[in-house]
């Protein structure tokens, strides 16, 4: 981060940084950087840097500001929980039950959703925590749905049978249920 900050603005290519990073890092600790890439992309999946294509990275300030500004006030989480009478929208549970709630972009900040009261909603610790794999999880079931539907086509029972106890587990856990997987 530090030598993207002192390069604003300028497309940087894999391998200057990486030489970059792992010398200045064995210069400070005596050590060797174990992968820098990861490090990089680590940067960018949070947010910081923005992808420009494969293996170029670049440092925007007003970028990241930005970004910043699509948190939500203290005002406007007062707001959120107050609209969704402090209960989890997903399981109901909320501060009466002694649970932590939290408000959530509803369309993810990394997907370019706004700090608005219409963007947000309160979702328990868990369902918060959940809804972090949520993307996961939707993928996974569809591809498992496609799965079950190309094993019945080939009469494959014993695929059929394996993926069908796999969507039974999805069922089982209330897991992307708005995701319909007909038998
Ligand atoms: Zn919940």
């Amino acid at each position: 981060m530090e030598y993207f900050k002192k390069h604003p603005k300028r497309e940087i290519e894999h391998p200057e940084i990486v030489d970059w990073v792992v010398s200045e890092y064995k210069k400070t600790t005596g050590k060797v950087f174990r992968d820098p890439d990861r490090a990089i992309r680590k940067l960018h999946q949070e947010g910081r840097l923005i992808k420009v294509k494969k293996g170029v990275y670049l440092y925007d300030p007003e970028f990241e500001n930005k970004r910043e500004l699509e948190e939500f006030t203290p005002a406007q989480k007062e707001a959120i929980f107050k609209r969704d009478n402090y209960k989890c929208v997903m399981c109901g549970q909320g501060t009466a039950e002694g649970m932590e709630i939290h408000a959530d972009h509803i369309k993810p900040k990394e997907l370019g959703g706004k700090a608005t009261i219409e963007n947000g909603q309160t979702l328990c610790g868990a369902h918060n925590y959940q809804k972090k794999y949520y993307k996961q999880t939707e993928t996974g079931k569809k591809m498992f749905i496609r799965l079950y539907e190309l094993a019945k086509k080939n009469k494959d029972v014993k695929l059929q049978k394996f993926v069908e106890d796999v969507l039974v587990v999805y069922e089982g856990h209330q897991i992307n249920s708005h995701i319909k997987w007909e038998k």
